[in-house]
């Protein structure tokens, strides 16, 4: 038997379940307990685990991972999750045993998803400057496909390859030149953009990938940005990317794959991205009207897998109330610039909550950390009832949150838990201090 207070859904049958607080993150809900995510009350998790805290939820993810298969069914095709987005090992497990693929931009992250039981053939590597010495480790792995993105790196490529005796399997990552209609630094289909082969040299570039010795062409691919929130540019893309494989092929060398990358968009605050099965269904449409539909198909979500499944817990340190009445009033938080760097880096907007809301009027704050700079906010202008010592859970935090952390001000990166079955588990433990200079060295 439940407590009294505890009865669910499930109990009565007939009790609405709480109110997802998010659109896209069904496992975060509000109840009597204050906020919960998957069950478990997130301030009682800050208490026990101490912040700053991420907590994620592993049935969220996996939730999010079902929309994307769902929508391929019958298809020969393989969902890569793009792991810098989060790239914890219990995260990467839970998406290897569910028997995801993975996108990696670095020989750390092959170390990393390998560790966490990936299999090779499962693996693609993307990423605009990978060294010989990566591409080494990469070929000796034996990865599905590199996906390359110069014709530098395909000269070099081809080489370390032949002085292996091993032939690497590419795709060429293509630039559409279209507008993905997101934040510039995260838009990456444009042609002035460091990312992929433009689109007016790709076919010359395939003409050369089919003439070198260490290569063998396996596939198209295109990543045209991050946090995109509608259909027609992932359309406009295939298009774009059909029309070469067309000329490509025509021209001699088949391709087999395509890859369509990632960037799939959630909700942060207002924003309606498309949800994963209705941005797939679209896609096959498109790829079926133009006679290609029996490619093996790949995609690497990233954010969309994992960014809603997480929040980033924190104390509420000091108030500090503004002089008069139109100076701005400051929370500052045990959360900072380091820990979540997307508010500071792209001026993003993300929902911060009471973990416990109290029953006083609300005020207006600026949600900020300790490190020494103006830029270190998590939040302007947020109306809250505040107190020191309440717990704060910044939502939406489950991607490019922890990975993108960093040790400024010689801050012990955060802790992690995931919540397993009901079950949290601490995944990442708190990072100590000695840790932060351990590979240092006094001079003599
Ligand atoms: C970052 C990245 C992704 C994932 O992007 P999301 O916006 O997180 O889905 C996929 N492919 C490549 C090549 C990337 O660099």
């Amino acid at each position: 038997m439940n407590p009294p207070g505890m009865a669910t859904a499930d109990d009565t049958g007939r009790d609405d379940p709480p109110p997802s607080v998010l659109p896209g993150a069904p496992f975060l809900q509000r109840s009597a307990a204050g906020l919960t995510l998957d069950g478990l009350a997130l301030d009682a998790l800050a208490r026990e685990f101490g912040t700053p805290l991420y907590v994620y939820s592993q049935r969220a993810m996996l939730a999010a991972l079902a929309a994307y298969r769902q929508a391929l069914a019958g298809r020969e095709h393989l969902v890569c999750y793009a792991c810098k987005a989060n790239s914890n090992l219990a995260v990467l497990q839970t998406f290897a045993r569910a028997g995801c693929g993975f996108d990696i931009v670095s020989a750390g992250e092959l170390a990393r998803v390998r560790s966490a039981g990936a299999a090779a053939s499962q693996i693609v590597f993307s990423g605009v400057g990978k060294t010989a010495a990566e591409m080494r480790i990469a070929l000796q792995a034996g990865v599905r496909c590199f996906n390359v993105e110069s014709v530098g790196e395909l000269e070099r490529l081809s080489q370390v390859a032949v002085a292996l005796g091993r032939t690497a399997p590419v795709s060429l990552r293509v630039n559409p030149d279209v507008d993905a209609r997101t934040h510039p630094y995260i838009s990456t289909g444009l042609k002035d953009n460091k990312f992929g082969i433009a689109h007016a040299q790709a076919l010359a570039a395939y003409r050369r990938a089919a003439a070198l010795p260490g290569l063998r062409v396996e596939g198209i691919d295109c990543h045209i940005g991050s946090q995109i929130t509608q259909v027609e540019p992932y359309l406009d893309a295939i298009d774009r990317l059909l029309d070469l494989v067309e000329a490509v092929e025509a021209a001699g060398v088949p391709i087999h794959h395509l890859d369509l990358g990632g960037g799939l968009g959630i909700t942060y605050r207002d924003e309606t991205p498309p949800d994963a099965g209705t941005l797939v269904r679209r896609m096959l449409a498109r790829i079926d009207a133009r006679g290609h539909g029996r490619r093996p198909l790949l995609l690497e979500p990233g954010r969309s897998l994992v960014g809603n499944a997480g929040v980033l817990l924190t104390e509420v340190q000091y108030l500090k109330p503004g002089a008069d009445g139109d100076a701005k009033n400051f929370c500052i938080v045990d959360a900072a610039m380091n820990d979540l760097a997307r508010p500071a880096m792209y001026g993003a907007w993300m929902a911060i909550e009471a973990c416990v809301p109290r029953a006083a009027p609300a005020q207006r704050w600026d949600i900020v950390g300790p490190v020494c700079e103006s830029g270190d906010w998590i939040g302007r202008d947020r109306e809250l009832a505040l107190q020191p010592g309440d717990m704060l859970a910044v939502l939406s935090a489950g991607a490019y949150g922890m990975a993108m952390s960093s040790n400024y001000n010689s801050r012990p990166r955060a802790a992690e838990v995931l919540i397993v079955d009901g079950v949290p588990r601490l995944v990442r433990a708190r990072e100590t201090v000695p840790e932060l200079f351990a590979g240092e060295t006094l001079l003599p």
